[in-house]
């Protein structure tokens, strides 16, 4: 049996310590460390969480020697407050609260107010001179009490409070039907009505009367807190939010302040730094007269804090004080919650304060400048989240909620954070009409093609019926920063009549949506968006992360702009880029590439393929300049080539007439091209084993602006990737041809520009051979969207359809996270460690890198890092997120050290 059951905290001491989370929970830890440094805290005690579980133990009783530690304790506490529980003058009042190890909000019980009974209330309403005060007091008590306590249903005393309002309180002021009446409007004569009609429904339900007995109500309420740890709702949640190891529940008896006695009491809630921009400056809302719900509840209009200092000079100057103690203990910025009693200052609460992402990066950067924390610690407070949270425009936190909840339409996966207004469309071409006369358009599909890219360039935002977080439009959009939702089912497009069905609601071409990408909801009508400015602090603490971490971080770019954009974002070289995208830049490039799938002969291939080098050669030459000697990894041609014609007849007689060929030949082409399952049909590598005519132009504009720019005196670093490998002899195959292009181009122009070729490890098959594929491979990247795909057997254009429920705690739960979003580490993951480690068995010092959309997921980047990866590759947004995440890794690492050695 533990001997210490009960820990006591007052007048300046306490007898547990902040870092017992464990023992006496996390508010229990809290109060008795706020004691420990001189805060004016309430007193009270803790009874501790081994308490709890011995209370289950032993079949729902008390351990032996709890009653004794209990009496003591709050004979202390009478001691220290000068008040007794239950006493008919002056009363002590205290709340019963649970507290556990870890946070669970609402998950369990409260009781305030304890020790009131039908004598202690009228010394209470004496005490106060406010009896209005005392009986709302009682009728809490016993309505937080009989339900809590004694399992009563909380709507019979609702229920019986709103039976008083609507008859008593309406027809005394006169408040119209229709018209809610307040808690706040009910008087004194109405509550002693209540608060009798209370007590009888309270007799009813439990067959005995509200217990009169301070100390009966005490045991009852500890008990109710124990019991509340076992309720559902407390047990899911801990199942829900994986939270297991704990020993139970902690119970709080503390003292009660009160802040509606008068003018010279009152309640607030405020900051040790501005939580919108982390500025050093003392922020919050003090309310007079008022209980701590009345701040929440916003019912009346709080004063700032510089009205405190001028009404209350003495609480507002112990505040300051208290606020510097707060953060040089805590090292970070404090929430306080306060209350004032009659001029008295009791601290509440304090906890870290929610931050926006602006004054993370500030407070992180200027704790670090005042020597309050290390650059390490600094580096763990600010999170991905914040990052990304920093470079999309969110919809204007100002907009009121309740009207913002009123035009929701639907909702799919947040395929792209951000938040984007315009009117709709539903085709790419109408998205490219309608932006160049200047209006701004969503682009709605149900999927999206490569056809389509000029229009979802053209949009504000791009919004698919189906998908997931790796489908066409979500990658594409990624790599812009996009805002965009696939997987939005709810829609019913008709593209032709241009209108769509979404939730019983029928919106036509031109009506605005808005899209919020960052948690996935379409709005009906234009909101406020709004782009926080970048901190200044956010360059240099990304400094802080870039000189510990050991992961390097590429970016996936397939244009000039793409590449110095994520240069800007600190890419250390191009991980991927996607040659096709190039082929849909312009009418002529498309109408060569077209040219070239629908030729049927060598020559024909040729020719058209001849049209295509010089924009190639074009867009490396920019690329290499934009990425100033750092590395560039350059994939082929790695989609099917039906996703380059048209399927429209309409569409294919003019892609006929432009060629000068018959339109039957189109179709008849195209038809040859259709494959039940192209993912896995004539792609990738597949594609240049067939037609090495299209690998010989490609390799030829690679190394021929190589050449450009290494002239110019740039240096350039070509990494040539085939995607899609699956054998060895595959690859051996393309290898070779690609030297046999590449060399003699480089021999002529008497320069020596060393290039690498590699593969993408994309199918199961060469993870397995990854020896035998690292013979060849110079390099290996994972192409983990394919990888993921064809590992788990889950198409990653179509598993959005039922991948949500998959991962829905609430429903199958089978996965943590979307594997297309967040790689499966056990899975995809072990595939990845056994292919390093053969690759690695051959090439000790291959290097290898990823290049999937998990690139960017920090939890993957994370896992990168442990495997032993050289470098991770994300869109150029996520740059900064990887360069964190991969900083974090470290920080890991080093914790696990120290925990080692401990
Ligand atoms: C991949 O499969 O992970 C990859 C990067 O290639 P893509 O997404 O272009 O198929
Ligand atoms: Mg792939």
């Amino acid at each position: 049996m533990p001997s210490k059951q009960a820990y006591f905290f007052g007048a300046g001491k306490a007898e547990g310590r902040g870092d017992q989370k464990e023992l006496l929970g996390g508010k229990g830890a809290g109060l008795a460390e706020m004691t420990r440094i001189g805060l004016p805290v309430p007193a009270g005690f803790t009874i501790t969480t081994e308490v709890c579980d011995l209370f289950y133990k032993r079949g729902k009783k008390w351990p032996p020697g709890l009653e004794a530690q209990v009496r003591k304790a709050l004979h202390h506490l009478e001691d220290v407050t000068g008040r007794t529980l239950g006493d008919p003058q002056d009363p002590l009042l205290v709340s019963v609260r649970s507290g556990a190890a870890r946070s669970m909000p609402g998950m369990m019980e409260t009781i305030l107010n304890l020790g009131l009974n039908d004598r202690s209330v009228e010394g209470l309403a004496q005490g106060t001179s406010n009896p209005r005060f005392a009986y709302d007091a009682y009728r809490r008590l016993i309505t937080m009490y009989g339900a809590t306590a004694k399992g009563v249903p909380r709507e019979k005393f609702d229920h019986e409070f709103q039976k008083i309002k609507d008859t008593r309180t309406r027809a005394r002021l006169r408040i119209p039907e229709g018209t809610k009446v307040q808690d706040t409007q009910v008087d004194e004569a109405e509550l002693r009505e209540l608060v009798h009609r209370l007590k009888k429904i309270y007799i009813e339900a439990t067959r005995q009367p509200f217990p009169q007995d301070p100390w009966q109500q005490l045991v009852g309420a500890i008990n109710a807190v124990f019991g509340s740890w076992m309720a559902e709702k407390a047990v899911t949640y801990r199942r829900v939010e994986k939270i297991s190891g704990l020993r139970g529940t902690a119970v709080n008896v503390v003292q009660m302040v009160f802040g509606n006695l008068g003018e010279d009491s009152g309640t607030g809630v405020c900051f040790t730094r501005d939580p919108n921009t982390g500025e050093n400056q003392f922020y919050g809302d003090f309310l007079p007269n008022a209980q701590g719900e009345d701040v929440v509840a916003g019912v009346r209009t709080p004063l700032k804090l510089s009205e405190l200092e001028r009404r209350m000079p003495a609480v507002y100057y112990q505040l300051v004080k208290d606020r510097r103690a707060l953060e040089r203990h805590y090292r970070d910025m404090q929430d306080i919650e306060f209350t004032v009693e009659r001029g008295r200052l009791y601290v509440l609460q304090c906890r870290s304060g929610k931050r926006s992402p602006q004054a993370a990066f500030r407070i992180a950067h200027d704790f670090v400048k005042e020597r309050l924390i290390t650059k390490d610690e600094a580096l763990a407070r600010v999170t991905p989240e914040d990052i990304e949270r920093l470079f999309y425009p969110v919809i204007d936190p100002a907009f009121p909620r309740d009207e913002l909840k009123g035009r929701f339409l639907a909702r799919g996966i947040d395929a792209v954070p951000g938040a984007a207004s315009g009117e709709i469309v539903f085709t790419a071409k109408d998205a490219e009409e309608f932006a160049a006369s200047g209006r701004k358009v969503i682009l709605v599909r149900r999927e999206t093609s490569p056809e389509d890219v000029g229009g979802m360039h053209a949009a504000q935002g791009i919004l698919t019926a189906t998908g997931g977080k790796t489908s066409h439009a979500a990658v594409v959009a990624r790599g812009w920063a996009k805002t965009c939702i696939v997987g939005c089912e709810a829609l019913d497009i008709d593209a032709r009549s241009k209108e769509m069905r979404v939730n019983g609601r029928v919106l036509r071409e031109g009506e605005v949506v808005t899209l919020d990408g960052t948690t996935g909801s379409v709005y009906a009508g234009g909101l406020p968006t709004v782009k926080p400015p970048l901190p200044a602090a956010f360059t240099e603490v990304m400094k802080w992360a870039d000189a510990i971490r050991r992961l390097r971080v590429r970016t996936n770019a397939d244009t000039p702009y793409d590449a110095r954009k994520a240069v800007e974002m600190g890419a250390e070289g191009i991980g991927l880029c996607r040659t096709e995208h190039m082929f849909f830049d312009t009418e002529e490039r498309r109408l060569a590439i077209q040219e070239m799938i629908l030729a049927d002969k060598v020559d024909a291939r040729r020719a058209a393929l001849g049209k295509l080098l010089p924009f190639q050669r074009e867009d490396f030459a920019g690329i290499f300049l934009a990425m100033g000697g750092r590395p560039v990894t350059i994939r082929l041609i790695d989609p099917p080539l039906h996703e380059f014609v048209p399927h429209e007849r309409e569409k294919q007689e003019d892609l006929a007439r432009r060629l000068g060929i018959d339109a039957d030949q189109v179709a008849h082409r195209v038809e040859q091209l259709h494959e039940a399952n192209p993912m896995l049909g004539h792609r990738g590598c597949r594609l240049c084993i067939t037609y090495p005519e299209i690998l010989d132009m490609q390799i030829r504009a690679i190394i021929e602006a190589a050449i450009q720019v290494k002239r110019k005196g740039i240096d350039v670093r070509p990494e040539i990737m085939h995607p899609l490998v699956m054998d060895r002899k595959e690859l051996e195959i393309l290898a070779r041809r690609t030297r046999e292009v590449a060399d003699p181009i480089l021999k002529a122009s008497r320069l020596r520009i060393p290039y690498t070729v590699g593969t993408m490890i994309e199918v199961p098959r060469a993870a397995f051979l990854a020896d035998q594929i690292a013979e060849v491979a110079e390099f290996f990247s994972f192409g983990t969207n394919d990888l993921t795909q064809m590992s788990m057997g889950l198409s990653r254009d179509d598993a959005g359809r039922f991948l949500p429920e998959y991962v829905d705690p609430a429903k199958a739960a089978i996965f943590a996270s979307d594997p297309f979003e967040s790689l499966d580490v056990d899975g995809v993951g072990g595939l990845m460690k056994w292919a390093i480690a053969k690759g690695r068995s051959v090439r000790p010092r291959m290097k290898i890198g990823i290049c999937g959309e998990h690139g960017g997921d920090p939890r993957t980047v994370k896992f990168c890092h442990r495997a032993g990866l050289d470098y991770v590759s994300c869109s150029p947004y996520r740059v900064p997120v990887a360069r964190l995440a991969a900083a974090h890794a470290v920080l890991e690492d080093r914790a696990a050290k120290r925990k080692r050695r401990a």
